[in-house]
């Protein structure tokens, strides 16, 4: 496998900024990992471990170490009686394996459908939308753990992932594991999945208006036809923008800090508070689960800000985009900015939910 030197990368990610890599490789197979895990440990590199970079802010001044741009695509199956284990290789891109889950009519992935990014990187993030995640039918994965005396693979099971909201075991220490392949739980059965459901989905309805349960390419048409009218979809003849996907995480505050949130919104403009309900969900253990977006629509940061060659997506507030030659610089700026605006207000900080790569300040 070749290890290339100096390579641009903006153009590996979505938002299409960023320096280059000191050195470079794009494996296909565990021996080419194996042989990149090697090359870096040699000559003490850090190691960054790129799916499609669409969770991703690259530095300006690129990466000192070795980017590995997973390549390896392969698939396999396992039938276990209506089960069917899929097997992906990790830097498979997400919606092509869930594209192959329709057309073998395999049940459980199809609400993600239209994720920008990787299997490997679903995995990291856990990558949830309209009431599915990733965790809900993976099973395995075969990890290259970087770090441990001489670089094993090891298999993690789905119970030791830690999964969590946009989150998993695999995100807190960057570099040390490397995701080969991850195996999901598909199902011939329609009625084992269960209908999905969140703030923006459900199942349920689609089937009321079809007067039918849906099926997985009808679910499929309507999930593509909802991101792409909140801008985020990133596809060939689809309305898309350079962006990262939701650059801030949902905060989660306590009741005091809900009714605090809401006296405020009310006393700066009551109606906004009005129209825009429901902003905050109720949570099981008494905690709010509040919408990032109705907190900046009370600062300037509002859809279709523009400061130079950057902005937020004229479809969802939650998206910073790369409007023309926006840099790393200027939208950790815009980040922050929005980050201090929401504090000042509401006294909540926005957690970034997108992941800086080399040195960014913010
Ligand atoms: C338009 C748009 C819409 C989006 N919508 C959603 C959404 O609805 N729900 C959602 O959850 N996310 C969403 N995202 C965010 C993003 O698509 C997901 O987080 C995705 O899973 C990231 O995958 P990736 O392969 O691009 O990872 P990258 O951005 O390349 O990397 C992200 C992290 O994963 C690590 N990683 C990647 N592959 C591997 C591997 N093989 N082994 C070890 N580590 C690895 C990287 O090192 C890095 O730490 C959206 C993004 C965009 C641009």
């Amino acid at each position: 496998m070749e290890i290339r030197e100096h390579v641009p990368l903006a153009s590996f990610t979505t938002l299409g900024v960023g320096g280059e890599a000191r050195f470079f490789a794009e494996p296909r197979s565990l021996e080419d990992v194996q042989e990149a895990a090697a090359f870096a440990r040699a000559r003490d590199l850090p190691l960054f471990v790129l799916g499609g970079g669409s969770n991703v802010v690259v530095s300006d001044e690129g990466f000192s170490g070795l980017v590995l741009r997973m390549r390896s695509t392969q698939l396999s199956t396992e039938e276990r009686g209506d089960m069917v284990f899929v097997t992906a290789g990790a830097g498979m891109v997400w919606d092509d394996f869930v594209v192959y889950a329709i057309k073998h009519n395999l049940f459980g992935i199809e609400c993600l459908s239209g994720v920008p990014g990787t299997v490997g990187g679903a995995v990291v993030a856990n990558l949830g939308a309209y009431g599915a995640q990733a965790s809900d039918t993976f099973v395995r994965a075969d990890v290259l753990d970087t770090r441990s005396g001489e670089p094993a693979l090891k298999v993690f099971e789905n119970e030791q992932c830690d999964f969590s909201y946009h989150d998993s075991f695999f995100s807190r220490e960057p570099g040390r594991y490397i995701i080969i392949r991850a195996t999901f739980a598909l199902s011939r059965d329609a009625g084992a999945i269960p209908a999905y459901r969140d703030n923006r989905f459900d199942m349920t309805s689609l089937a009321v208006s079809l007067g039918r349960a849906p099926t997985q390419s009808e679910v499929r048409a309507e999930v593509l036809r909802m991101r792409e009218e909140k801008g985020s979809l990133i596809m060939p003849g689809r309305i898309s923008f350079k962006s990262a996907g939701s650059f801030f995480h949902m905060p989660f505050v306590s009741e005091e800090q809900y009714a605090l949130v809401a006296a405020k919104a009310q006393e700066i403009d009551a109606a906004k508070e009005e129209r825009l309900r429901p902003w905050a969900w109720r949570q099981k253990n008494g905690s709010y689960k509040v919408a990032p977006g109705f907190l900046l629509e009370y600062t300037e940061f509002k859809k279709g800000y523009v400061r130079g060659d950057v902005g937020i997506s004229p479809r969802h507030t939650l998206s910073i985009i790369n409007v023309g030659e926006g840099s790393a610089r200027d939208i950790a700026a815009l980040a922050r900015d929005m980050q201090d605006a929401v504090e000042k207000i509401f006294g909540i900080r926005l957690e970034r939910e997108v992941e800086y790569i080399g040195t960014i300040e913010g």
